[in-house]
């Protein structure tokens, strides 16, 4: 089944402890679809300007994804610069350059309208909500979100949330959207404003789905399901992560035959195995050079590190 994404397809400038890049390829709906690729088509809409080249673009076509969504207008790329102090888990916004993303109007071509999928990347809320009313006949539809839109654009935001089957947010977002610090509050919080299932990415500590009885009505007997995160030697980059735990949660439920909570499970752990990756190099560079047999082989290691019942 494939994927429709909105999001940012940006210019990124990072500083780690690790090192520095200038304007590398990044953007949330960038990051996003090079994860799904690996495991269902996935179709782009986003905006770029005069700076965006065949050499951004041959990325997305190596993988296969749909850029025809991709409008090419005058002016400059979105451009993000940011900055990772003590924590590797924590971006802190040194630039936010909207650009080409201040007067975007998003369009959704024909050959789009069948997409069953459907992820609200990081983006402006109200351009979150033209997609998701433009797309009324989607099977499931994920979303994402950051501070910068939780403090500036709130009523926007309270719209998209009614209409969202997952919301995907970091903890800090989840305590920032909430006003609660303890986290099963916050999620109890945010779940009776819209999403279905609220999914708390913890950075190098894994992921919780906090379950309505909306989530799997008649099917879950669960309240929240924990997949774990990799423990890594060396974090290069942390930009993209979330957005490729996105990519492969939602890659992986797409192609499956149900969206069952079993499913839904295993989805969490390749999103936890495709976040693994994404912060081995900046940018995209990973999941450039990324093969299948090298993710179905980190899933295994997954399933070692959190299984009860081995001999
Ligand atoms: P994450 O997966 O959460 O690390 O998201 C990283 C991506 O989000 C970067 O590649 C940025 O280009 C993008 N980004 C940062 N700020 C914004 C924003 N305000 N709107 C849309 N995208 C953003």
């Amino acid at each position: 089944m494939p994927i429709l994404v909105v999001g940012s397809v940006a210019f990124d400038s990072i500083h780690t402890p690790h090192g520095s890049v200038d304007r590398c390829l990044g953007g949330a709906a960038t990051h996003f679809s090079l994860a799904a690729s690996f495991f269902t088509p996935v179709r782009v809409i986003g905006v770029v300007g005069e700076d965006y080249t065949a050499k951004e673009e041959a990325v997305f076509h190596a993988r296969g994804i749909n850029t025809r969504g991709i409008e090419r207008v005058p002016g400059k790329c979105f451009h993000w610069t940011g900055e990772y102090r003590d924590s590797m888990s924590e971006a802190h916004t040194l630039q936010t350059d909207l650009n080409v993303f201040q007067s975007f109007q998003p369009k959704i071509p024909a050959e789009y309208r069948d997409s069953e999928f459907l992820f609200l990347a990081n983006i402006d809320p109200a351009l979150q909500q033209k997609v998701r009313t433009a797309m009324p006949g989607v099977k499931m539809v994920c979303g994402d979100t950051m501070n910068y839109w939780i403090t500036g654009h709130r009523a926007n935001l309270d719209t998209v949330l009614r209409g969202l089957d997952v919301l995907l947010i970091n903890d800090g977002e989840a305590r920032l959207l909430s006003g609660e610090s303890n986290l099963l509050r916050s999620a109890e919080r945010i779940l009776p404003s819209g999403p279905k299932t609220v999914i708390v990415k913890h950075g190098e500590y894994g992921a919780t789905a906090f379950f309505s009885p909306a989530s799997f009505p008649g099917e879950c007997r669960h309240r929240f399901f924990h997949a774990p995160a990799l423990p890594l030697a060396e974090v290069v980059d942390p930009t993209g992560a979330g957005d490729s735990f996105a990519g492969g949660f939602l890659g992986y439920l797409a192609s499956q035959p149900a969206v069952t909570p079993a499913a839904f499970r295993r989805a969490m752990f390749y999103g936890g195995v495709m976040g693994s990756f994404a912060v081995e190099r900046f940018g995209t560079e990973r999941m450039q050079s990324l093969t299948r047999e090298e993710i179905d082989g980190r899933f295994a290691t997954f399933r070692e590190l959190s299984h009860l019942d081995f001999d």
